[in-house]
């Protein structure tokens, strides 16, 4: 991978303080701790530029550790997904692939220690009761009858758990912590609970499972993880996990929170993005308007504008929304450089040069991308009957308006001048096709010796050359800049928009993208970049994805309203 330029931020302030104090042996090991639950998001790629970013900076380590401590939610497809997404992000674990999973005997072994020390008990509070008791952020919270059991009847209670001998939600195992605590983490939280379920790795050896904040610092503690860095909504959880990791005499890692990601048009709820998939509103995890890394990659997005996008927007320790446009433009600058551009017409409309010879075909040369000359030239045929896109013509042009209308003169791109002199007409009166002529001085596009100018540019493509794709214009899945804004008695689907896929059929290409590959990148020139999708584009019927327009075109509506 190319080395990218180290940004600063306050996390790195404090490492680089901690390595100066000589911390840790100078030691820095992160991890990225995805509980394997759903697909990863782009929240989730900021998480991991962060973690793998600093391991590499600062040449440490970072592991890959799926969280997996709840067996019913939990699937091998979302691991394999996981690793693969990583993988594309850049990034390597080397053989530090973990699972909280694989830590249950430990974890087990730990539990049994706080019992011993009188640090932990069974509490047979119903659920519902257990919730009663907690209290509020105002209220106190209530003791359970069962704290002050001794420690030979919870360690009996808690092997009877683990032998199966309980109901689910019958029993659990709680810190003794503090019911008075300002912090309802503190507030004997559960530490074990029953669940009859099997594990995708440990099959049915267990039938009592640790909670998440329990394994979480544990597993943290057990890998020698030296900065545990995570997002905002654990600082609250943070006195608990120290607390559990001095009770138990172990390894202590220094966690720093940081701000999640939030995203204009998005939604970064795994539970809301599963339910979009479940309810078919989108083809699955990676469907190209899913904020997932999978659906970015499908779109067309590169592992590079994703790291630049999560470098630019930085660190921080409040909470912002960045808005959608940031990430459009980071892929644009990068297309911008990279992409070939070709001509598409995505809503035909037939044009005949009258004055052209019937059956003739010359090839014109074409550059293919003004921004990187040393990817050279190609060769389009032009021939009497051409496709241009139908917002091109009009037959009452509005002032300025600088394309083609009746009488007005153009210049199609790499070709030559044509001139409008009538419009054909179905009985129904829609435009059928437009009939030119062309000026032979104008080769290559070029302005005629008799010094004539037009303002106008367009593009086109050769009728009887060209290709016909299905190409797919993705738009933002949520119309709503903020989808989590829904009036009261709605939810957060009323929202989607209704126009995130439109589906073009009767596209037409000039003849050089018929043999395009599936994931190869262009530019349709002035309609956007796009990529052969990698699923359903084939040698000789290409699909195409529109990535991106050209123009962040959302800004100006939202400008507007
Ligand atoms: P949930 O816990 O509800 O399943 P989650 O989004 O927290 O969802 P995890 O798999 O636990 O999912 O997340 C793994 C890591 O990614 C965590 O360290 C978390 O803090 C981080 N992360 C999750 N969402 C974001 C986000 N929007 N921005 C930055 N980091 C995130
Ligand atoms: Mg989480």
């Amino acid at each position: 991978m190319e080395p990218e330029k180290k940004p600063s931020n306050f996390i790195r302030d404090i490492i680089d303080q901690d390595i100066a104090n000589g911390k840790n042996g100078g030691r820095v090991h992160t991890r990225f701790p995805p509980e394997p639950n759903g697909y990863l998001h782009i929240g989730h790629a900021k998480a991991i530029c962060i973690s793998f970013g600093i391991a590499r900076d600062y040449k440490g380590l970072c592991n890959l550790r799926y969280d997996d401590t709840n067996p019913v939610k939990e699937d091998v497809e979302y691991v394999d997904s996981i690793r693969e997404d990583v993988h594309w992000l850049g990034f390597d674990w080397g053989d530090r692939e973990y699972y909280a999973s694989d830590y249950f005997d430990q974890l087990h072994q730990h539990a049994m220690t706080l019992i011993k020390k009188g640090k932990a008990y069974v509490c047979d509070l119903s659920p519902e009761e257990q919730r009663l008791h907690r209290g509020t952020l105002t209220a106190p919270g209530k003791e359970s009858p069962n704290r002050s059991r001794s420690v030979e009847e919870n360690l009996d209670l808690f092997e009877r758990m683990r032998k199966g001998e309980f109901a689910e939600g019958s029993r659990v195992l709680r810190a003794k912590i503090d019911m008075n605590s300002p912090n309802i983490n503190m507030r004997d939280p559960t530490m074990y609970r029953i669940k009859k379920a099997s594990h995708h790795r440990t099959g049915d050896k267990w039938c009592i499972y640790p909670m998440y904040d329990f394994t979480h610092c544990i597993s943290d503690s057990i890998e020698g993880i030296t900065h545990s860095l995570c997002t905002l909504e654990f600082e609250n959880n943070r006195p608990l996990y120290d607390w559990f990791l001095i009770e138990l005499g172990i390894h202590r890692p220094q966690q720093i929170e940081f701000a999640r990601l939030n995203l204009t048009h998005t939604v970064l709820s795994k539970r809301v993005l599963l339910k979009l998939v479940q309810q078919k509103t989108v083809s699955g995890w990676d469907d190209p308007r899913m904020p997932t890394i999978s659906g970015f990659r499908r779109r067309g997005y590169t592992p590079s504008s994703i790291r630049n996008f999560c470098d630019q927007i930085g660190v921080a320790k409040f909470n912002s929304t960045i808005d959608m446009v940031v990430l459009e433009n980071s892929i644009r600058e990068e297309l911008n450089k990279t992409a070939p551009r070709m001509m598409a017409v995505l809503k035909p409309l037939k044009v005949v040069i009258t004055n052209y010879p019937e059956g003739k075909a010359e090839d014109l040369e074409a550059v293919n991308n003004p921004e990187d000359l040393s990817a050279g030239s190609r060769k389009i045929p032009f021939s009497r009957e051409i496709y241009i896109e139908e917002e091109d013509f009009r037959e009452v042009p509005p002032p300025k308006y600088f394309r083609l209308a009746p009488g007005q003169e153009v210049r199609l791109r790499y070709a030559y001048f044509i001139k409008c002199e009538k419009v054909i007409k179905d009985h129904a009166g829609k435009i059928k096709e437009i009939h030119c002529t062309y000026d032979p001085a104008t080769r290559g596009g070029n302005n005629p010796p008799d010094g004539r100018k037009v303002k106008g540019t367009i593009h086109w493509v050769s009728a009887e050359h060209a290709v016909s794709p299905e190409v797919r214009l993705y738009d933002h899945l949520f119309a709503a800049k903020d989808p989590n804004d829904f009036p009261e008695g709605k939810d957060i689907f009323v929202n989607l928009n209704p126009n995130s896929l439109e589906i073009l059929k009767s596209a037409k290409l000039e003849p050089a993208l018929a043999q395009v590959k599936a994931g190869e990148r262009v530019q349709f020139e002035r309609m956007g970049y796009f990529i052969a999708d990698a699923k359903d584009s084939q040698p000789g019927k290409p699909v195409f994805n529109r990535i991106v327009t050209l123009r962040d075109t959302w800004g100006k509506i939202e400008k507007k309203s």
